[in-house]
């Protein structure tokens, strides 16, 4: 098996491998799984420093992005899509989808997000019910400053939905200071538990414009709504994925106990670019360079299918093309949870080396 280094799935430790296959209560009968199912939202909620409620989906990171903007769309609302990247643009799929009026704020790819100009656009035109923002939109790696984002935004009273997908427990997230309303995770990427879980935390202020709206929302599955009261009930929408949501908990717990991952992440992204460009490559981003994947131009005289397959023969290790626009303009070394470690890095660039070289 090589070794994956990809942006996601990431690999899987040992021990969340292990919960997976222990063996599993009856999660819509037993109410012990309504009280491990509690306890790990809140734990999620506990390391993105708010009390805030977290809802886990059965499905994979996509259903949280949906799951929010079906929840908060009716028919007509006007809703502000920020986007620099793949991610960014693609709310405004689930947007429309659901009735609503996306607005795209389009700003160049290679760049976060300004603030400032954010601002004097927000003075202008603010009637939005909500925003959509990505935190690390991963086919570039462009890291957004949400902190400011969703504080600007919770001035005009714009609800927050926030794809934290890719960069949750890579990043500091703190949701309380950040004014988040919606924040989207999945399992696949820095919390390092195979593909299969969503999940969402949500607000207090984002339960009120839930609960004041005039029209059903139009789904069941992509609705946050159905999970209300499930704990005073000891009742779930859906049989949960059990033995998922255990390697999700155990997952969470190595986080947990992990107490240098931020640093971690922060030194591995900053040797890695630093090395991509004393080897000879060009970064792709020019600003916003996150620590949970690092994007490169593909050189002139190379394709991304030939550094990916070579790679792989050569050294046993997938690294990945990117997607949308940047398909074979960018490969993308993933440095993220499990695989945010100097030794993986350092096999990755030193047959990136190799290949500059020729
Ligand atoms: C991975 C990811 C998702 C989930 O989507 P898939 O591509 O289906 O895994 C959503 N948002 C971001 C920013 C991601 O990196």
């Amino acid at each position: 098996m090589y070794k994956l280094m990809t942006a996601g799935p990431t690999r899987v430790a040992k021990n969340v491998m292990e919960y997976r296959s222990m063996e599993f209560v009856n999660p819509d009968t037993d109410i012990s799984f309504c009280e491990f199912y509690k306890d790990t939202c809140n734990l999620i909620s506990e390391l993105l420093y708010t009390k805030n409620e977290t809802i886990i989906l059965g499905g994979e990171g996509i259903l949280a992005l949906e799951s929010a903007c079906a929840t908060l769309t009716e028919q007509g609302d006007r809703v502000l899509v920020l986007d620099n990247g793949i991610f960014g643009e693609g709310f405004k799929d689930f947007v429309t989808m659901y009735g609503g009026t996306p607005y795209l704020y389009t700003k160049d790819y290679k760049n976060a997000l300004d603030i400032e100009e954010l601002k004097s656009f927000l003075q202008k035109d603010n009637d939005f019910k909500y925003a959509t923002i990505v935190h690390c939109d991963t086919p570039s790696g462009v890291l957004n400053d949400i902190e400011s984002i969703c504080n600007l935004l919770s001035e005009y009273g714009i609800i927050s939905v926030v794809d934290a997908v890719s960069s949750m427990f890579g990043e500091y997230i703190n949701i309380d200071k950040c004014k988040a309303d919606l924040v989207c995770g999945a399992s696949q990427k820095v919390v390092s538990a195979p593909p299969g879980l969503a999940f969402v935390t949500i607000s207090d202020k984002a339960k009120d414009i839930i609960n004041k709206r005039k029209t059903p929302i139009a789904s069941f599955y992509a609705n946050l709504k159905v999970f209300e009261n499930y704990y005073e009930n000891k009742w779930f929408p859906y049989t949960m994925p059990v033995s998922d949501i255990m390697g999700l908990s155990r997952a969470l717990q190595n986080i947990k106990e992990d107490k240098n991952i931020l640093q971690r992440h922060s030194e591995v992204a900053s040797y890695t670019r630093q090395t991509l460009e004393e080897i000879g490559y060009k970064l792709y981003l020019e600003s916003g360079f996150s620590n949970t994947v690092s994007s490169i131009e593909v050189p002139k005289n190379l394709t991304a299918d030939y550094i990916i397959k070579t790679i792989l023969e050569k050294h046993n290790i997938l690294i990945c093309n990117s997607l949308g626009v940047f398909k074979d303009k960018v490969v993308r070394i993933g440095h993220m949870g499990e695989n945010a470690n100097i030794n993986d890095v350092t096999i990755v660039l030193n047959a990136l080396k190799e290949l500059m070289i020729g």
